[in-house]
């Protein structure tokens, strides 16, 4: 395990290579966005939006996936405000909200005033895929991923809306599997890191029938291209800085986590809308050495927001808190036993990074400055 020597990411993240200084993908990513014609950038989506201004849609210009998160909310008044699209924004509703999450979502509809439509998938179903997810591949939040993509593009297809628009893209952004440059479609957001190679098909055994997964199935590419539905990343057109995008939406109504950061976090409005997502992400610490405090001091690092010896002692005073908070909901809502929870994190804990000193389990490699 080595960690990049501009921010703190290791190179156990999939797809990481350091380059011969020692950069990650991510920080690479930065350079090339230094380089880019950001203008140029921003007319080719004045084109896009111009384009489906003259169609002259019956319903909805475009559709943005909202969860109510400082990202989101920026987009959406983005295409909203300063492109005067009819903006449908839409929702794949958590199943154990927050009250903050609730409530920044209230807050943004009423702030852009936009129509907004909340898919709520069969509770039933979706307890059974995450908890396959979780005991199979120690990532309940597959499912979330999985339906929360199909289900938006889905609706574009039902309502006959010719765009959605989508983040960043991951790959690029946060240095991930894929690629070196960002790509402006998302049409094949289905495949990126968060969803990988699998479909839903691939958790159905006989317990989950095909009539129940319907908003887990994103549609033929063919069958977008003939209903002229395009799906971009807004962040390969405009420059995107998280930290922007939270002072925007901060100065609306948006609210942090009223408790302050949870437990390993340094930043307090993360993933804020939903109680699910935290082991999801603890996870990545038992099978790559990393979790929360390295992905958000590595966020204001690019963001030339932070310098890297201060994020060392960010990460080191963090990373080894556990996210017990919302343990108890994730064992119901999964249905699972605490034995069985604990017996998951052994199965997924990476016996090349981790070791057992005096009867506790501890990383073997030392992030240092
Ligand atoms: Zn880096």
């Amino acid at each position: 395990m080595k960690f990049c020597s501009n921010c703190v990411m290791p190179d156990t993240k999939p797809g990481i290579v350091l380059d011969d200084r020692g950069f990650c993908n991510a920080c690479r990513t930065k350079e090339i966005k230094e380089t880019i014609d950001w203008t140029a950038r921003r007319k080719e989506l004045d084109a896009i939006v111009d384009d489906i201004k003259a169609q002259n849609n019956p319903f909805y210009d475009c559709i943005v996936a909202v969860s109510g998160g400082k990202d989101s909310w920026y987009q959406a008044a983005v295409l909203a405000e300063e492109y005067g699209l009819k903006v449908l924004c839409v929702t794949l509703a958590a199943h154990v909200p927050t009250t903050e999450g609730i409530d920044n979502l209230n807050e943004m509809i009423k702030d852009l005033n936009v129509d907004h439509m909340k898919i709520t998938i069969k509770p039933s179903v979706f307890r059974k895929i995450r908890q396959k997810c979780f005991l199979r591949q120690g990532e309940p939040n597959w499912a979330e991923h999985c339906a929360m993509f199909s289900s938006v593009v889905n609706t574009a297809l039902i309502y006959d809306v010719p765009l959605v628009v989508w983040g960043e893209d991951i790959a690029f952004e946060f240095g991930g599997l894929q690629r070196a440059e960002s790509k402006p479609s998302a049409l094949a957001i289905n495949k990126s890191d968060l969803i990988k190679e699998k479909t839903i098909h691939d958790w159905l055994d006989d317990d989950i029938s095909e009539r129940d997964i319907f908003f887990y199935k994103y549609p033929d590419y063919q069958k977008l291209q003939d209903a002229g539905v395009k799906s971009i990343y807004l962040g390969h057109f405009l420059r995107w800085y998280g930290r922007q995008n939270y002072e925007f939406v901060k100065e609306r109504g948006f609210v942090g986590r009223r408790a302050g950061p949870l437990p390993g976090n340094f930043l307090d409005y993360d993933n804020i809308d939903e109680k699910l997502c935290e082991i999801n992400i603890w996870f990545k610490y038992l099978k790559f050495g990393f979790w929360r405090a390295t992905d958000q001091t590595c966020y204001d690092i690019w963001n030339d927001r932070m310098t890297r010896d201060e994020a060392v002692d960010i990460v080191n005073r963090l990373q080894d808190e556990f996210p017990g908070n919302d343990l108890n909901h994730f064992l119901r809502f999964h249905d699972i036993t605490e034995e069985q929870f604990w017996e998951t994190v052994e199965k997924f804990r990476n016996h090349d990074l981790w070791e057992k000193v005096d009867d506790e389990w501890k990383l073997k490699y030392k992030l240092e400055k």
